[in-house]
């Protein structure tokens, strides 16, 4: 277990959506000034504000007991689990275990009810492709909210690559929002 992303839709992280996030960039339009510019594509590549991002220096190899990822020549990977390797939850169990999202991508609307299923399963297979070459990218949960579905993610670049998917798949209407002193990316897509 621990792999990230069960089969079935659960709603157990429903207390996430209550949260408050001072929100800007929607759709690219410049929002209130704040430290380190508001350039949404600048924030995903530092993470400059992620709190579970590697910080410290990690002594290699580490094995992340929950899902063995190892962590090596400073990075996650899926590896041969060497022997007496150090143990430290990777970033993305610890995110499952506290079910703090760093990606949110909410679908809606007619066509997308019409064809769930099988943008469920394109979503699914593109997190299998991802994470089988990075253990960090994974969906959390997917849930039914008031008509939409919301599948959370272990990271920013996943969601973002599965609206980017969606919308070359089959268009409709797109929006990423980044929220502010963060690096959590909300993507929004309907049709
Ligand atoms: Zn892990």
């Amino acid at each position: 277990m621990g792999k990230g992303g069960s089969s079935k839709d659960t709603s157990n992280i429903a207390h996430h959506k209550g949260t408050p996030s001072p929100v800007r960039n929607r759709r690219g339009q410049k929002g209130t000034p704040g430290p380190g510019g508001n350039r949404g594509d600048r924030l995903i590549e530092e993470r400059i504000h992620d709190p579970y991002k590697t910080k410290k220096k990690l002594p290699e190899p580490t094995i992340c007991p929950e899902c063995q990822a190892l962590f090596q020549q400073g990075r996650w990977t899926w590896a041969e689990i060497p022997p007496n390797a150090n143990q430290e939850l990777c970033p993305a169990c610890q995110r499952i275990r506290d079910r703090v999202p760093a990606g949110f991508l909410t679908l809606s609307g007619a066509f997308f009810q019409e064809h769930r299923e099988e943008i469920i399963n394109l979503i699914r297979n593109k997190e299998e492709s991802e994470k089988a070459q990075h253990p960090l990218k994974r969906i959390m949960d997917i849930e039914e909210q008031e008509g939409e579905t919301v599948i959370t993610f272990t990271e920013v670049h996943l969601p973002r690559g599965i609206g980017e998917a969606l919308n070359r798949a089959y268009e409709g209407e797109i929006d990423y929002q980044y929220a502010d002193q963060t690096s959590i990316l909300r993507v929004r897509w309907h049709r």
